[in-house]
């Protein structure tokens, strides 16, 4: 037996006047949530149940043919995953949210869903290492091609596009080059072509960028990152349009790659100081590369919010705020030399991941690239003496000095 029917209720309207949409913490706060809740609690309950049970017979029966929406079996959702997922939409401005158990089971179910053996899928080749490596380690074995293309070049992308391709697949910013993708020029190619277009905004968040608004099919977040926002947990979400969301939630219902209750509160709860964090990101995003760039020890900083950025016009036009992840290059060091940069501050731990309150730092040579070959570090781009940090909420100014005292070290 299936879920047959997602039991998506609308908006609670939450303003005085229908014509005027709620402001986005107002969203973040309230979306998705009953106004009265279990046991006249303002916080939604954790239901650890993994079975739902009917009253009688009838009641499977009215279930089966569709009339009652409701609960059935724990990997086919949970009421609390029901209540996040509308909260997401209302973010992003979707017409659904689909919740899996990490950002990289969101990647996967939506693209097992949506190709065949045959078909092709293009992407922009500054993307997480792992989204590339299921394309193509994985869906190779089924019969699926994988073209890569410069990041934002347009054009190769359109010379990739094919009778049998289905799909183009961008992050946007891109990590870790913070490449900002025109996200009008991108629609337009999946448009003109019939073909379906996924942006990864994981590093940009709903608050700094409205891909469903410019035309884009599905966004992808790894609400791992800023949506939770407090690095103590995992997950992922689709937003795009109801229909062919359903597809995909069907096969979340085979793979069990669902959060559970219990993650899903946690998701819920980070998502309530959503817009607070995500200004407070901006603001020490802006700072810190501000600070790095005026530095007589620092090569060159990538940020979008920069204008020296390759993409600062694009950037400028598309996003709210350019986030909180900033890459630097420490002028005339090898990695080893780098590393010590990385290893004096003592404010951001070191540790992969990014969008969470407690700034992280990193050498991406050493942290995810440091088994491929110095050749294949090249093509990805991938600087022996670059570092990525993820601003935290702290303050900037105790940021800025650590980043100071970590540089003046080596
Ligand atoms: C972290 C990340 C992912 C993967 O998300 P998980 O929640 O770790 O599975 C995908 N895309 C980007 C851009 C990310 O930063």
């Amino acid at each position: 037996m299936t879920a047959k029917k997602s039991s998506q209720a609308p908006l609670p309207q939450l303003a005085p006047d229908p014509a005027v949409p709620p402001g986005f913490s107002t969203l973040a706060v309230h979306a998705g949530e009953a106004r009265q809740k279990v046991g006249d609690a303002i916080t939604d309950a954790i239901f650890c149940s993994s079975t739902y049970t009917f009253p009688d017979t009838q009641a499977v029966i009215d279930f089966i043919e569709q009339q009652q929406p409701r609960e059935e079996y724990g990997r086919y959702g949970n009421p609390g995953e029901r209540v996040i997922e509308q909260k997401l939409a209302a973010l992003d401005g979707g017409e659904a949210a689909l919740l899996f158990a990490s950002g990289m089971a969101a990647f996967v179910g939506l693209l097992m869903t949506k190709l065949n053996s045959g078909n092709e899928v293009i992407f922009f080749d500054e993307c997480y290492h792992r989204s590339r490596e299921f394309c193509t380690k994985h869906l190779a074995r089924f019969g699926v091609v994988t073209r890569q293309v410069p990041a934002c070049d347009y054009d190769a992308m359109a010379g990739a596009i094919n009778s049998r391709t289905k799909l183009l697949v961008s992050e946007s910013p891109t990590n870790p080059h913070l490449s900002v993708v025109d996200l009008d020029r991108f629609v337009r190619l999946g448009r003109e072509y019939g073909v379906e277009t996924l942006i990864d905004a994981t590093l940009a968040t709903p608050y700094n960028l409205r891909p469903l608004a410019a035309g884009v099919d599905y966004v992808l977040h790894s609400a791992t990152k800023y949506l939770a926002g407090h690095n103590d947990l995992l997950a992922g979400v689709l937003v795009g349009r109801r229909e062919p969301l359903e597809a995909v939630r069907k096969l979340r219902g085979i793979m069990g790659s669902i959060n559970s209750p219990q993650n899903c509160y946690l998701l819920g709860r980070g998502l309530k100081t959503f817009e607070l964090r995500m200004r407070r990101h901006n603001e020490n995003g802006l700072a810190v590369a501000r600070f790095l760039a005026a530095h007589p020890r620092i090569e060159k900083v990538l940020y979008p919010g920069l204008e020296s950025h390759p993409y600062h016009e694009v950037a400028r036009r598309t996003m709210h705020g350019f986030g909180g992840l900033v890459t630097f290059y420490v002028k005339d060091a090898d990695w080893r030399q780098t590393a010590a940069v990385v290893d004096a501050a003592r404010i951001p731990r070191i540790g992969p991941s990014l969008g969470g309150v407690e700034s992280l730092i990193e050498q991406p040579m050493v942290m995810s690239y440091f088994e491929m070959s110095p050749e294949d570090r090249q093509r990805f781009g991938i600087a022996d003496n670059m570092i990525r940090l993820s601003c935290g909420v702290e303050n900037s100014e105790d940021l800025v000095a650590d980043l100071g005292q970590a540089l003046d070290a080596r």
